[in-house]
């Protein structure tokens, strides 16, 4: 009672000042609503960002606008909805994850990709870590996660009338973020130091809150550090590899000692990546000190509660840091463990490489009892990449496991087909992941999933019009040809979506390697096919950045102008619009170099088809009902033909199945065929590559053993 009186008499203003400085909003379309209702255009200039929104209006000119959009109502139930969820305490958490209570799961990563107004993430790995944190959320586990907040982010990208990227660098506004400065005891703003040969790094850390779940962030931009310091905290993947040993002493030591100074306890390590290695020897450091016990015990105490996940088999993926480096940065750290740079260079080394570089997926794998791929076949080729550390061990028994990605539903699955589900599906909650409850996709009626998936595409159509337009227009085309652009795409066509990092191994240019063949099927009249790509490179990859020009090259190309279109600047804002708008969602990696890829997941919670390279998640999500694949799982030593057999397995597959599949239609003119897939899609994959799962399945398997419980699900 006394609550809901104090709730009457906050404003309008004040309710939505307080949710949103929550990141709890941007997973519940209906609350993001409310702002793009007060100022459509101002919401789409601002990236979405409700506190930059809120920062423009006077709380009294607000007030009377809330009031002529009759939207009090809207605005008392979303702040209801997230005062009750942030005051809970969900019954998984309760059932499952009890003995984490009182010591939570540390979980530490470099980037997070949250929210298009958060920009401190790249690209896959970043977007994983922001989704994991989201469902610990919501299945109440209790987790805090730890990172760094880059002042300027990545990279925004605009395409230049040559076709070629050019990246612009932003600095973010902090007030605009829902980010609060955290105080020591004393009510100071709290600075973490981390103590080098060549100075000590000074941080203070900054609070986001997703959910139920903070996100503290290190940020080096304070007076004590020196110039170069000051700007370690920057970029996100910017500088030199001296930057990044720094960057990566300074999340995983700097981070867990501002857990400690908070009072924080972590009774789980999680280390997103061998980029937080250095966590778990600031764990042993900090043991040895404080239980006055040897390396040998504290570093098993520590490896006890510590979990590892490596994320790539890609060579370029694991970081590998030079001697003079090593010694510069961490000899304060290894000396006060009693190492020598002997010792340490020799836990670092990674045995199958004649090199004597410090490789931090190394550290990570010795420090910790629980490590994990991120697909089954990951686990698989994890488990032969480093088996050489384990030299009594045979492959098999090498302990790498596997635990494989998942998408949050809230967040990628679009609120028209939320909308169709709850109304549809009896038991259908988007936290459910139960996979009797998404079976009942097949009674929904498939003309209304059809529609809703038009009215979705028709988004797309719409969203990457206006963006090709804008981007004509900085060239000064002409306005014929930005009319041209903004029906570029047509929503009757098969449309087919590539977007993600423009990495080497991911071949965004398999598709076009044979233009005749690939002219035949796209320039069906028919039974036309279009194709949107994007995606960025990274700033230092030339290769990746050559194969976005073939594809801009592509589209200039007359023959193709209206079939393949490059949208500028990827970001979880452009693939929202992308996996929920597509029909197909194509994933063509040299295999096996895909440990998982995610964006396919999101597309399946939206009705579009996998498209792909029996790899990664794919690899044990395609049952030959519920998408297509591409190849038959193998790859020729020579990448030249595994290249060519792809490519010609891709326009089979595309031109035999997919294009007919697509444009069969009824005497309604539904696509029946197809249909019943995306039911199929929806109804074995959308429960089980869902981040709930993927998080419960953390618990189960990594979290409750590291912290000494035992697990619900293990015997
Ligand atoms: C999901 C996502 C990715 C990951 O894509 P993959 O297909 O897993 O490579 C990359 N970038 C953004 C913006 C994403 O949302």
């Amino acid at each position: 009672m006394a609550q809901d009186i104090a709730h009457a008499a906050k404003t309008s203003y004040e309710k939505c000042a307080e949710f949103t400085k929550n990141l709890w909003w941007s997973w519940h379309p209906e609350v993001g609503q409310i702002f793009q209702m007060i100022n459509p255009e101002r919401w789409r200039e601002l990236a979405h960002n409700p506190i930059a929104l809120l920062r423009e209006y006077d709380p009294q000119k607000f007030e009377e606008r809330v009031l002529e959009l009759a939207m009090h109502t809207r605005i008392d139930v979303a702040y209801r909805r997230y005062m009750q969820y942030v005051s809970t305490r969900p019954l998984w958490s309760r059932q499952n994850a009890g003995v984490l209570g009182s010591r939570p799961v540390a979980y530490f990563s470099l980037e997070f990709g949250l929210h298009e107004s958060v920009p401190i993430y790249s690209g896959g790995l970043g977007v994983l870590a922001g989704d994991h944190v989201k469902s610990a959320s919501g299945l109440g586990v209790p987790l805090v996660a730890v990172g760094l907040f880059y002042q300027t982010g990545y990279f925004k990208q605009q395409i230049n009338e040559e076709g070629a990227q050019v990246e612009i660098y932003q600095k973010t506004n902090v007030a605009d973020l829902p980010y609060e400065e955290c105080l020591d005891k004393d009510g100071k703003p709290l600075i973490v130091s981390v103590e080098t040969t060549t100075g000590t790094i000074y941080a203070k850390v900054g609070l986001v809150s997703v959910g139920r779940v903070p996100l503290y962030l290190l940020n080096t931009d304070l007076e004590q550090n020196s110039e170069e310091d000051r700007a370690l905290t920057d970029k996100l993947y910017g500088g030199d590899q001296r930057k990044r040993i720094r960057q990566e002493l300074l999340c995983g030591v700097g981070g867990l000692r501002a857990l400690k100074a908070m009072g924080i306890n972590p009774g789980v390590f999680h280390l997103n990546e061998g980029h937080n290695s250095f966590v778990a020897l600031e764990a042993i450091r900090e043991e040895m000190a404080h239980c006055g016990v040897s390396y040998e015990t504290a570093a098993q105490n520590v490896a006890q509660k510590t979990v590892f996940t490596t994320h790539t088999p890609v060579e370029a993926g694991h970081d590998y840091f030079p001697r003079e480096l090593v010694e510069e940065n961490v000899k304060p750290l290894y000396e006060a463990v009693g190492m020598t740079l002997d010792s340490f260079m020799a836990l670092g080394s990674n045995p199958s490489f004649a090199s004597d570089k410090f490789c931090m997926t190394v550290l990570g794998l010795k420090l910790s009892r629980y490590a994990n791929g991120v697909s089954a076949l990951h686990g698989v080729v994890s488990r032969r990449m480093w088996r050489a550390l384990w030299p009594n061990k045979t492959e098999e028994e090498t302990p790498i496991g596997h635990i494989t990605n998942g998408v949050h539903v809230p967040t990628w699955m679009a609120w028209q087909m939320k909308v169709l589900f709850e109304r549809t599906m009896p038991g259908w909650t988007e936290e459910s992941i139960d996979p009797q409850v998404w079976s009942e996709v097949y009674d929904v009626d498939s003309g209304e999933l059809w529609e809703t998936h038009v009215a979705l595409k028709k988004l797309l159509v719409d969203v990457a019009g206006r963006r090709y337009a804008r981007q004509l227009q900085r060239f000064n085309a002409d306005q014929e040809a930005i009319d041209r652009a903004k029906r570029l795409l047509s929503p009757d066509f098969l449309t087919i979506g590539f977007a993600r990092r423009f990495a080497t191994y991911k071949r965004a240019y398999l598709l076009v390697q044979d233009e005749e063949r690939f002219d035949k099927i796209v320039n069906n009249p028919e039974r036309p096919v279009q194709f949107v790509f994007a995606g960025k490179a990274h700033p230092k990859d030339d290769p990746g950045k050559e194969f976005i020009k073939r594809i801009t090259s592509i589209q200039r190309n007359p023959r193709f102008a209206n079939r393949v279109l490059f949208l500028e600047d990827y970001d979880v804002n452009l693939a929202r619009y992308l996996v929920q708008g597509v029909d197909v969602w194509l994933n063509n990696p040299l295999r096996p170099l895909e440990a998982s890829g995610t964006s396919g997941q999101k597309a399946v919670l939206n009705g579009a088809l996998n498209f792909s390279i029996l790899d990664g998640w794919w690899n044990e999500a395609y049952d030959g009902t519920n998408g297509f694949a591409i190849g038959d799982g193998t790859s020729h030593v020579d990448m030249n033909i595994t290249n060519e057999r792809d490519n010609k397995s891709l326009l089979d597959t595309l031109e035999n199945e997919v294009v007919p599949t697509f444009y069969e239609r009824n005497e309604h003119g539904l696509p029946i065929r197809w249909i019943h897939m995306m039911k199929n899609s929806i109804a074995t994959l959308a429960w089980r590559f869902s981040a709930h799962r993927m998080v419960a399945d953390y618990v189960n398997n990594a979290y409750l053993p590291a912290a000494g419980g035992v697990s619900s699900k293990m015997p």
